[in-house]
């Protein structure tokens, strides 16, 4: 296998465990996070930690961004000791966090006039596909820079499917977690139906679970709700952003997102409630209160 240079930048949920792959793969690995104490594990385990994204970034034939939205995307590779200036030409950045279209295309511009390739490949999965390298990526942009990236994306996950030019994956992902997150929040209200109605509400679940409504998100977030299992996987503030981007994304192409906005309403009351960093399971919590 390829041996590959790489940093990855944003070390979260996500990041950490994709960061933990590429080390595992044996591939020489740098690592930069906004907040350092969750890079020192990394520094343990045998990767070398940057104190900025340039100093991460620079010497890197691969940076990998898993970053929480397009302002967190835009200080790590074009603010103040960025990694875009600090690559080589020639080198390959994918960003994966789940962004605006809009932004990916500018980023893909201003790392295009530097010589550099650039990839949006968002992901599907959650912390535990993260760490267990099965993520499926989502990429746009030229096929070829994928072809010079994928040993990363081999040690990052189990399938990286190629859509088409820059923006397609940051499109997709909306796509997706807009039908995710409406589904959790009408999850969240059903179960508080099922709470409040006197019907033994673990039975009326399986139910539904065998049923037409039995999605895999049904079952997953569906009993984590019940549980009162908030352990994040996925914050509730990150859904809220991705409705939000996603009803600016569905905006342009003229569809008025209904149901997101008032799926996004319940992701922010959550979040005021104080469940920020919980999962975003706990919107049922908005429901329940
Ligand atoms: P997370 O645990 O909240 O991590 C967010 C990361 O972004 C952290 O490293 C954080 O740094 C960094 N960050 C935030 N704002 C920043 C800023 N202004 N400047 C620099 N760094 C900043 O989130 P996550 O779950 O790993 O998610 C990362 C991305 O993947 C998001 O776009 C999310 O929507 C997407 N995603 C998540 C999942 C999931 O299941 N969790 C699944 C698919 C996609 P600090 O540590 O310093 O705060």
């Amino acid at each position: 296998m390829t041996k590959m240079k790489v940093a990855v930048l944003g070390l979260g949920i996500m990041g950490s465990g994709m960061a933990r792959r590429v080390l595992a793969a044996g591939h020489e690995l740098t690592v930069w996070n906004r907040s350092r104490a969750k890079a020192e594990p990394l520094g343990e385990a045998g990767a070398r930690v940057a104190d900025t994204p340039a100093q991460a970034a620079q010497g890197a034939d691969v940076v990998v961004a898993m970053l929480a939205d397009d302002a967190g995307s835009r200080m790590v590779w074009t603010g103040e000791a960025g990694a875009l200036a600090a690559m080589r030409a020639g080198a390959v950045a994918i960003e994966c966090s789940t962004l605006t279209s809009e932004w990916v295309g500018q980023l893909a511009q201003a790392a295009t006039e530097r010589g550099i390739g650039f990839l949006d490949a968002p992901v599907t999965g959650s912390r535990q596909q993260a760490s267990d390298g099965a993520l499926r990526f989502m990429a746009g942009g030229d096929a070829a820079v994928l072809e010079q990236a994928r040993p990363v994306f081999d040690a990052m996950g189990s399938e990286v499917i190629h859509l088409g030019p820059t923006g397609s994956g940051a499109t997709l992902k909306l796509v997706n977690n807009f039908l995710c997150g409406v589904q959790v929040a009408s999850i969240a209200e059903a179960l508080v139906m099922l709470e409040r109605s006197g019907l033994d509400v673990q039975r009326a679940f399986d139910l539904l679970c065998t049923g037409a409504p039995g999605s895999p998100i049904l079952k997953m977030l569906g009993q984590r709700m019940l549980d009162r299992a908030f352990e994040p996987q996925f914050l509730a503030p990150l859904m809220a952003k991705d409705l939000r981007y996603a009803e600016a994304e569905f905006g342009r192409q003229g569809i008025t997102l209904e149901s997101a906005s008032v799926a996004r309403a319940r992701f922010d009351a959550a979040v005021k409630a104080g469940f920020a960093d919980r999962d975003m399971s706990a919107v049922v919590e908005a429901v329940r209160s």
